[in-house]
């Protein structure tokens, strides 16, 4: 295995050094990483009729289940996905096909909750094939601290000229909140369209409140690098006028001056994958490969991201090397799942990831052949497991905002 700066022999994909830390999801410690239940008999991931069962579960389920799979997913379950994409192009796809009774989503949990939402109501059950799949992004923001939040606002007179946006990677309780709020959602791909959108309805609501500035705010859910990035790179927002509000500290850890001179207010979360590539990384991949791209997901922090030569959503990042010049370089910032897939699809590129140590998305991780097997083989035997079902009032305040990001200029 060569570390990440040594390319293999010729053009080829560089993998990093493997991580001395537990690697969830890779079977080396199997009573930590099950960490739920799952009932009856979950097939060890040493049966060596694994695929054999996938492949009969999967036939004999035919047509009536509808199997999703993201960008980050192993290779092992990826092999049976339908169809494969982003969190936002797979919930779309799964409302798409309101003949499949069952949708087994191979993600994580907000996205199976956004499947259920866009889906069929009755007719249509979301699985999640380990209900233990969660986002860490997710989970930074927790409802009630998001409405702890909003009481902030309000008590200083600022709700009134605030406009929520979450990022699709939110529970659909925030997503049925910024609905409720008037807010939209945005993915990595519309974010400016979004906020852009919003800021004029923030302004509106500012100068009709006869703020002096007239100045509306924006409270973006629950990525800080995402909401930064966007706003400031692509808005012209200065970054001082971004702040971060940590749920952890009394009113955020901010001062009253500082929310009402705000133009930003950004939710202090994070993804732990991106989070993890540093500018350090940026400068040893440019020593060390001449004339190599530097491609990064907008979730990666601000000095990364403007360390870069690009920064784009996983669609995004797919596109660009799909139509990269043969005998060219590339760096890539995103989880390694899709790094290692698209460096194997490419041979005529040389792709280097951008982390000098091992960076799957670990929760994600936790969908492997086993779940899969399990989940698929019960609807066989007619019980659903680890059904997704969203309340029916957030299901519908978070359709509100799914459909106002819909509306938006270019989806
Ligand atoms: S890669 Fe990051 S944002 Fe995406 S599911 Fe994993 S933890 Fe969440």
């Amino acid at each position: 295995m060569t570390t990440l700066l040594e390319t293999s022999s010729g053009a080829g994909f560089a993998e990093p050094a493997p991580s001395p830390l537990l690697l969830l999801g890779q079977g080396r410690d199997l009573a930590s990483e099950r960490g739920v239940e799952c009932a009856g008999a979950l097939p060890a991931a040493s049966d060596p009729d694994l695929v054999e069962r996938a492949v009969a579960a999967r036939a004999a389920l035919g047509d009536r289940a509808f199997v999703l799979g993201h960008h980050y997913q192993r290779d092992e379950v990826i092999r049976f996905a339908d169809v494969t994409g982003d969190s936002f192009k797979l919930a779309r796809e799964a409302a798409a096909r309101p003949e499949a009774e069952f949708v087994l989503f191979c993600g994580v949990h907000f996205m199976a909750e956004s499947a259920d939402i866009l889906t069929s109501d009755a007719a249509q059950q979301v699985v999640l094939p380990d209900l233990a799949a969660g986002c860490s992004m997710a989970d930074m923001a927790a409802i009630d601290q998001v409405d702890e939040a909003w009481d902030v606002l309000d008590d200083l007179g600022l709700a009134g000229r605030t406009v929520p946006v979450t990022y699709m990677n939110s529970s659909a309780a925030i997503k049925a909140f910024t609905g409720r709020h008037g807010g939209t959602v945005c993915t990595s791909s519309n974010a400016e369209v979004a906020l852009r959108w919003a800021f004029e309805r923030a302004d509106a609501a500012g100068a009709a409140e006869g703020a002096g500035d007239g100045a509306g705010k924006i409270l973006f859910l629950p990525d800080q690098h995402l909401g930064r990035n966007t706003a400031v790179l692509q808005l012209g927002i200065p970054l001082d006028a971004c702040v971060v509000y940590d749920p952890r500290k009394p009113d955020g850890g901010l001062t009253e001056a500082e929310l009402a001179a705000a133009r930003v207010i950004l939710w202090r979360g994070h993804c732990s994958v991106h989070g993890r590539f540093s500018a350090r990384n940026v400068e040893a991949v440019r020593a060390a490969v001449p004339d190599v791209t530097v491609m990064v997901h907008p979730e990666c922090k601000h000095e990364v991201v403007t360390a870069a030569d690009q920064v784009g959503s996983t669609e995004f990042i797919i596109r660009a090397l799909d139509a990269a010049e043969p005998g060219s370089s590339w760096a890539i910032g995103t989880e390694l799942n899709l790094v290692r897939r698209l460096a194997a699809q490419h041979p005529e590129l040389q792709v280097h990831y951008l982390d000098s140590t091992v960076c799957f998305c670990s929760t994600m991780n936790r969908i492997d052949l086993p779940h899969l097997v399990w989940a698929m083989e019960e609807l066989v035997e007619g019980r659903t497991v680890n059904r997704i079902v969203v309340d029916a009032d957030d299901a519908h305040w978070a359709r509100v905002a799914l459909d106002q990001m819909l509306a938006l200029p270019g989806l």
